[in-house]
């Protein structure tokens, strides 16, 4: 979201802030919208929620499995289930390619809402659809090997295991730094209108098969034939990583951006 937010129109961006003023819900992050983008995570591990468990509800909406080998956009998004309702009580089988679609369409037409129910749930689509974004762009959520995103699959980096997932979730992220701004002020220097103008193309759909593509053949084919846990000790093979994730934050910022701009016109 920090990189997103230097692409908003400034109309956007006073948007956002509206719809963060009008959230109720003042506990899980602070009220700006960089910490919202966490929201949806830290949502998911809250135990009760006025009698919905989130975890239950809402933890599948954050990944697509599509099958290295075999994938099937249909079957990983439990065959596109419609609802009557709000998305954000939808149902819980579904996909993040489906919740981004219609958390998008909800921001578009509630965020100026007078009724008060409509307009927390653009609140909610808001935060879910900041933090979608963010995970499509993660490789290991648009992809599975049978290890559970990566979740299952035990690698070695600085002499310590742990999981691929975590990996490429959090270890490399953090390896560009702690402060999301910083991070953000840095990879947005390398972004030139050119990058943007091909980022911004293809559908929601061309996305997810590019992230899955990503995972297919820069994660797991190179990593499973080598067949050494501590492939990324290889300082070459750490280096390529920490460069696919800049890219990937960098192109999630765009085209996040490029959405709110669209939804909140
Ligand atoms: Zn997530």
């Amino acid at each position: 979201m920090a990189i997103a937010w230097q692409h908003l129109t400034e109309h956007s961006q006073q948007a956002i802030q509206q719809l963060i003023d009008l959230d109720t819900d003042n506990t899980l992050t602070a009220k700006n919208p960089i910490a919202i983008a966490t929201w949806a995570d830290r949502y998911r591990s809250q135990k009760q929620v006025s009698g919905v468990n989130p975890y239950q509800q809402t933890h599948l909406w954050h990944f697509v499995d599509l099958d290295i080998d075999h994938p099937n956009l249909n079957e990983a998004c439990y065959q596109h289930p419609t609802s009557s309702g709000f998305a954000s009580a939808g149902p819980s089988h579904d996909c993040i390619v489906d919740k981004i679609e219609a958390f998008s369409r909800e921001l578009k037409l509630y965020h100026a809402s007078q009724r008060r129910d409509e307009q927390q749930e653009a609140v909610l689509a808001l935060k879910f659809l900041i933090h979608f974004v963010g995970d499509l762009h993660q490789p290991l959520h648009a992809s599975n090997h049978h290890d559970n995103g990566g979740n299952k699959l035990t690698i070695i980096v600085d002499h310590k295991k742990i999981s691929l997932h975590h990996f490429w979730d959090t270890t490399l992220v953090h390896s560009l730094g702690s402060d999301p701004v910083l991070i953000a002020q840095t990879l947005n220097q390398s972004i030139t209108e050119q990058v943007i103008h091909n980022w911004q193309r293809g559908s929601l759909i061309d996305w997810t098969r590019e992230s899955f593509k990503t995972a297919k053949e820069v994660i797991y084919t190179p990593l499973l034939m080598s067949g050494d846990s501590g492939y990324y000790n290889d300082p070459s093979h750490y280096n390529e990583a920490v460069s696919i994730v800049r890219i990937e934050l960098e192109e999630a910022g765009i085209r996040l951006a490029l959405l709110l701009n669209e939804d909140l016109r």
